[in-house]
């Protein structure tokens, strides 16, 4: 028995053998070319050929982790059209006459080298993206054939090698994939539902890989010194306590079967949950929602029988997108959804994007601060075309189901006194384009110090406030969200974030209004009593989330 300390990026045990992933990497030559057209030409075809594979990994991605969490394949796509990848490969064709396949490899490299240089922590973990991109355009590049390339998408009963010439290693068991390095294509590439775990060297918890991991639910570890010789041995995962233990003796054996019983009867119990009401145990009703980016989130909430969707964050229809959509684009996504949801109410938000999201059509400046920056509810009242189109679209869609909309970043109540005569512009014209719609209720999202201040003044203007934890945390300890470094300061149990709940909830009811917390907090399970003895009427959760908060939801008493 030999134990190894590694970091975990998603907890949870795991007990199986080992298969140990060994990546086939393309070799690259050097090769001077003379015709730099055609091999620009090359490698475009290639670029375009990734883009194919990218889309493919998407539409198996959100089938196992959901939309939101697959659209790591577009950024993906992005990269592949940005600027400094294309031009910087086409430099090298240009400037040096080098082949296709060894511009890319200089490129990924100059590119991921400056990621992983950055401060940033998110941004050193898209060094491994870039080269990732960089080795799939390089590998189409040498097998020359767009169809063949895709080879490695097996839906075969097995984990696929996805170098590995596109054979299949046939297992018959589940397994702990131990790898060097593991991509989220590598990851996607396998039958993930044989993967029990995912342990491997390289890599950070904000990877892409790891977040898939924990989208799968599945404890992954990261930092552990792998070795091929691992391959087929038994191993414990114990992504609890960050440790992998190889070859276990009995007694360890035993004590960790033990504990992931522990783990199945849990998860027993969760599943049990799906069909209970979220009541407290003193008999109060409380909305249980969840978020949702996409369609299959929707399906994950019906599922696990939220009681709607408490927050769609539109602007991933935007952020998709290579222009901006057309209201027929986002009326048909919005009526997909309300039918999708089959009655039960769904609260789209309108377009947050600006700071950390950007959509390069939107022509955004760079900013020194772009959290304190143009963003959300400020693009869409300049920008008012892009928001009409966007409120006529959800309104045509209110007419099949009970949608809400509701606006983020508000900090005063001029902005929500003009949101409001949007609204009545966009329902006029519809009434004179002869197109129907439904009661739309409207809300604000409370996320900034500014709003909780004045929110017995905005309580009386709308129907509903739902307090987005995520920047109201940022704001209120002045903590950048995206700075991992800042992560030990950042404190959502911080007396003044609990104190401004409470501020918000008692205001909101004085004025009339329904209180609900969408942001990260809502899933919070050690929370949940004191925000129901707050007096929040809803929580909007990850769809991962929902069970568990249901079940401190019947546990809780209401006062
Ligand atoms: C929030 O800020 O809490 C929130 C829900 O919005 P987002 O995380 O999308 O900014
Ligand atoms: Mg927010």
């Amino acid at each position: 028995m030999k134990e190894f300390l590694g970091k975990t990026v998603s907890s949870g045990i795991a007990i199986g053998r080992i298969l140990f992933f060994a990546k086939e990497k393309s070799v690259v030559t050097h090769k001077i070319i003379t015709d730099c057209q055609a091999e620009t030409d090359r490698f475009n075809e290639a670029r375009e050929c990734a883009k194919k594979q990218f889309d493919e990994l998407k539409r198996k991605a959100s089938a196992v982790v959901g939309d939101a969490d697959a659209r790591i394949f577009e950024a993906y796509e992005m990269i592949l059209d940005d600027g400094m990848f294309v031009g910087g490969v086409a430099d090298h064709i240009n400037s040096e006459h080098v082949n296709a396949e060894y511009a890319v490899k200089l490129t990924g490299d100059e590119l991921s080298l400056r990621f992983a240089q950055l401060e940033d922590e998110y941004f050193k973990a898209r060094a491994t993206d870039v080269k990732d991109i960089a080795d799939r355009v390089i590998s189409i590049l040498c097998s020359e054939k767009c169809e063949n390339s895709n080879k490695n998408f097996s839906d075969n009963d097995c984990i696929c090698n996805s170098k590995n010439d596109g054979k299949c290693i046939d297992i018959n068991e589940p397994v702990i994939v131990m790898a060097e390095e593991l991509t989220p294509a590598d990851t996607i590439n396998m039958n993930t539902e044989k993967m029990l775990s995912i342990v491997t060297k390289q890599g950070s918890s904000l990877s892409h890989t790891a977040i898939l991991a924990r989208a799968m639910n599945i404890p992954a570890l990261t930092g552990v010194d792998t070795d091929a010789s691992s391959d087929g041995k038994l191993a414990i995962v114990d992504g609890n306590n960050g440790k992998l233990i190889l070859e276990p003796n009995e007694e360890t054996l035993k004590e960790y079967q033990l504990l992931l019983e522990q783990e199945a009867a849990y998860s027993r119990q969760m599943e049990e949950l799906k069909n209970e009401e979220d009541i407290t145990s003193d008999g109060k009703k409380i909305m249980l929602c969840a978020n949702a980016g996409g369609i299959d989130d929707a399906i994950k909430a019906l599922e696990y029988g939220a009681s709607g969707i408490g927050l769609f964050r539109s602007e991933f229809i935007f952020l998709d997108k290579k222009d901006y959509p057309t209201e027929d684009e986002q009326y048909e996504i919005y009526k997909t959804v309300v039918c999708a949801m089959k009655g039960k109410p769904v609260v789209f938000r309108t377009l947050d994007i600006g700071a950390d999201k950007k959509a390069d059509y939107f022509n955004l400046e760079h900013e020194e601060n772009p959290a304190l920056g143009y963003r959300a509810i400020r693009i869409c009242l300049d920008r008012t075309d892009v928001f009409k189109t966007q409120l006529r679209a959800l309104y045509r869609a209110s007419a099949y189901g009970k949608i809400a909309v509701m606006f983020p970043m508000i900090i005063s109540l001029e902005e929500v006194l003009k949101i409001k005569a949007v609204c009545e512009e966009v329902k006029e014209s519809l009434k004179n384009d002869g197109i129907d719609y439904g009661d739309v209720e409207l809300g604000i999202m409370i996320e900034t110090p500014a709003a909780v201040m004045i929110s017995d003044i905005l309580a009386k203007e709308v129907d509903f406030f739902s307090i987005g934890t995520n920047d109201l945390t940022q704001y209120t300890l002045a903590i950048d969200r995206q700075n991992t470094r800042l992560d030990k300061h950042y404190n959502p149990h911080h007396e003044a974030l609990l104190r401004m709940i409470k501020l918000v909830i008692d205001n909101g009811h004085a004025g009339g209004c329904r209180v609900g917390i969408c942001g990260e907090l809502g899933a919070d399970t050690t929370l949940t009593e004191r925000f129901i003895q707050m007096g929040i009427d809803e929580l909007s959760v990850s769809p991962s989330h929902l069970l568990p908060v249901r079940k401190a939801i019947r546990e809780s008493i209401s006062r």
